[in-house]
């Protein structure tokens, strides 16, 4: 069970050993080194909110906890990673590593370490892999069921989207990017931007070439 901390930092609740309440500073990121699984929303606001064509932040992959149906079978999506094994978003300052795309992280990326449950699931990362003990404040608990009750939102939503999606006889992943970007929009009562002149869709150009670079450099 996590520690909880009080402001000061003292220990609340029991703990097998001394937590930090600022463990991040102390890690080389290995929660980057992870599966980002994301949901349908949170792949929408990811592509929409950088401006980045989705073939180049996101890769579809096998043996996922909510899958959609596509024509080469059940797929979902993850953030792409590097040679290096860390998620290409990850920028470098020196020694320093930090989350390039920080206020645009998934879900999973905002809630790691903790998992939390609903009466019919849980979600969050299977292993826990922080190598310094989590202590929790009241204001990180606070965030975090505000992440947690966000993510939740948003799985329904991927799930609704998913048996809706079923229907659907024709099954291109270009279709079903189309399909997830109308329906989030149209969930939220926003107004659709014009799909065929948006950058997720868009294929390899300068403007991504650019990108990738600022990416590699750490500039996000
Ligand atoms: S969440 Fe855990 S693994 Fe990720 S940076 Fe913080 S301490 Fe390291
Ligand atoms: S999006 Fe950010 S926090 Fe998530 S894995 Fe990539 S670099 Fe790490």
């Amino acid at each position: 069970m996590t520690p909880e901390l009080g402001e000061d930092g003292t220990v609340l609740s029991g703990s097998l050993y001394p937590p930090s309440s600022n463990p991040c500073s102390n890690c080389q990121a290995v929660c980057c080194t992870s599966r980002i699984e994301t949901s349908i929303p949170d792949m929408v606001d990811f592509c929409f909110g950088l401006g980045v064509p989705f073939h180049t932040a996101f890769e579809l992959a096998e043996n996922g906890l909510k899958p959609f149906e596509l024509e080469e079978g059940p797929r979902i999506f993850v953030l792409q990673r590097s040679d290096d094994g860390y998620c290409r978003f990850l920028g470098r300052y020196g020694d320093e590593l930090r989350c390039g795309v920080y206020g645009l992280r998934p879900a999973t990326c905002q809630l790691y370490p903790f998992t939390f449950r609903t009466e019919d699931q849980r979600i969050g990362p299977k292993l826990i892999r922080c190598p310094v003990p989590f202590g929790i404040k009241p204001d990180l608990k606070k965030e975090m069921t505000r992440a947690a009750t966000k993510a939740l939102t948003d799985w329904a939503l991927h799930d609704a989207l998913v048996k809706r999606w079923k229907r659907k006889k024709k099954r291109s992943l270009d279709r079903f990017l189309r399909f997830c970007v109308k329906e989030v929009y149209a969930h939220r009562g926003q107004e659709l931007p014009n799909l065929d002149k948006s950058v997720m869709f868009s294929s390899l150009s300068s403007k991504e070439r650019a990108f990738q670079d600022s990416v590699e450099r750490g500039f996000f």
